[in-house]
């Protein structure tokens, strides 16, 4: 018998039915809590004594955001520059020593960061180190004030536990399946478009790429002329020639995802050559959920179309799934975009387009449970990198003021004490 699982099992049902997000619900919980203060003052004191021989002090603050030390940066493949640098931003601005890790499997970019880089930084400062999983695994032993890694959730789960050994604090920002919902009132060309360019960019080896689309039968008759026209118009008759569309990355992710093709079956698309490592733009239809290409992040040129009845089933089969890493919405009514941003969870969000919301410098980028955790970009990266220091500064003089909070605890001293914390709300300049 679990002792604490009804409870458990009570509390995410509430939170699921939504009831919790309210503005006014929040409002009153946080009244609550403060009734609970004042009308049990004299239990929680009687309490307090008991346990500790104390009450609770509050006092003002200021925050001084400092480098963490060393940080370790480890990036994937998919987009080898940026993904190394971005995070180095934050990082250097932040004011820490880093371990920059690229990624062995994008070589060429590997080598350049490796022996071109450093010549611009302050090397008593910044390292790039090489290495596959087993040196990652090895580097990963010794103790670091920061990690920050992007990658694939299975690795993000190795480097977490690696940290977790030396207590070193993580961002994660990891992949997923991101859903895409269609509404049925959309202009089929404008939603193919904009799902077309998203997902087939940089052959859809992408984090925030639509990973599937989810819409009604009727919408997917319309979808599908539509995604053919604008793959045609992006890349040509001949999608293999067009110097836009780029190839997969390596022969172990070619066979990988030639075979997610072999799944529901193929609409759009669906030629490959593996000298080239091509993989054609393709649509999936009759898709069955259980099916690998809805169980695994795709990362290539794939989209595949599931149906859906309504966008309750909609937004019940994202709830049902890992909270994904962004999320995408179509409809001609702010309502309907309102509701599913409203009833789901992901790291980010972008009603009507694909990934525009990552590239706002003034919003926070980052995954949220399977995800990823923490967050990066702009400002954002500053403070990730930096340890937020709580701190307070104290005059030495006006010790008799301050004599107040000293025991023993008479009635007098503690109605002044009591007077000047309801003087100022959040905090109390006496303790
Ligand atoms: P990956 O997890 O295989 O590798 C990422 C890094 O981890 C590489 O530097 C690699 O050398 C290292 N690594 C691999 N195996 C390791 C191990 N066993 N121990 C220690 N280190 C190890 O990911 P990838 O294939 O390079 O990139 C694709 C994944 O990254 C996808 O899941 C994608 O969604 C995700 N991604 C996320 C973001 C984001 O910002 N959230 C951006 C790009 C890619």
């Amino acid at each position: 018998m679990d002792p604490f699982a009804d409870t458990l099992q009570r509390l995410r049902e509430a939170f699921d039915s939504g009831c919790t997000r309210p503005a006014e619900f929040r409002a009153a919980q946080l009244k609550g809590l403060s009734r609970f203060l004042q009308e049990n003052k004299q239990l929680l004191q009687e309490a307090l004594a008991q346990d500790l021989h104390k009450a609770t002090q509050l006092d003002s603050a200021f925050i001084r955001k400092e480098p963490f030390g060393l940080v370790l940066v480890i990036a994937p493949w998919n987009y080898p520059l940026n993904l190394s640098l971005e995070p180095l931003v934050g990082a250097l601005a932040a004011g820490n020593c880093v371990v920059l890790k690229p990624s062995e499997v994008s070589k060429s970019t590997e080598k350049v960061l490796a022996e071109v880089l450093p010549r611009y930084l302050d090397q008593s400062c910044f390292a790039v180190v090489l290495g596959g999983p087993q040196e990652t695994g090895q580097l990963l032993e010794h103790k670091f004030d920061y990690i920050f890694f992007t990658g694939s959730p299975r690795v993000g789960k190795i480097v977490m536990a690696a940290a977790a050994k030396h207590l070193t604090p993580v961002t994660l920002e990891l992949g997923g399946k991101n859903p895409c919902y269609v509404d049925d009132n959309c202009d089929p060309q404008t939603v193919a478009n904009r799902v077309a360019f998203f997902r087939y960019f940089n052959s859809g080896q992408t984090c925030v790429a639509p990973d599937y689309i989810l819409c009604s039968p009727e919408m997917q008759a319309r979808l599908l002329p539509a995604l053919q026209s604008a793959i045609t118009r992006f890349y040509g008759e001949d999608p293999q020639s067009s110097p836009d569309l780029g190839r997969i990355i390596s022969e172990k992710n070619f066979q990988r995802l030639r075979g997610l093709l072999s799944c529901g079956h193929v609409a759009i698309g669906g030629q490959t050559d593996e000298s080239d490592r091509y993989i054609a733009p393709t649509v999936l239809v009759g898709v069955q959920e259980t099916e690998p290409v809805m169980q695994e992040e795709i990362f290539g040129p794939i989209l595949p179309i599931m149906n859906v009845r309504s966008l309750d089933e909609a937004v019940e089969f994202i709830r049902r799934r890992e909270k994904p890493l962004a999320l995408y919405a179509f409809s001609n009514s702010s309502q309907v975009v309102k509701r599913v941003l409203a009833q789901t969870s992901s790291g980010g969000f972008c009603g009507n387009d694909g990934f525009m919301h990552m590239t706002v410098a003034s919003l926070p980028f980052g995954g949220v449970g399977a995800s990823g955790m923490g967050s990066y970009h702009g400002k954002f990266s500053f403070d990730t990198f930096s340890h937020h220091r709580a701190c307070l500064l104290r005059r030495p003089g006006l010790e008799k003021v301050y004599a107040l909070r000293y025991p023993p605890h008479t009635p007098r001293n503690l109605r002044v004490l009591l007077a000047a914390m309801e003087t100022r709300s959040c905090s109390c300049a006496l303790l």
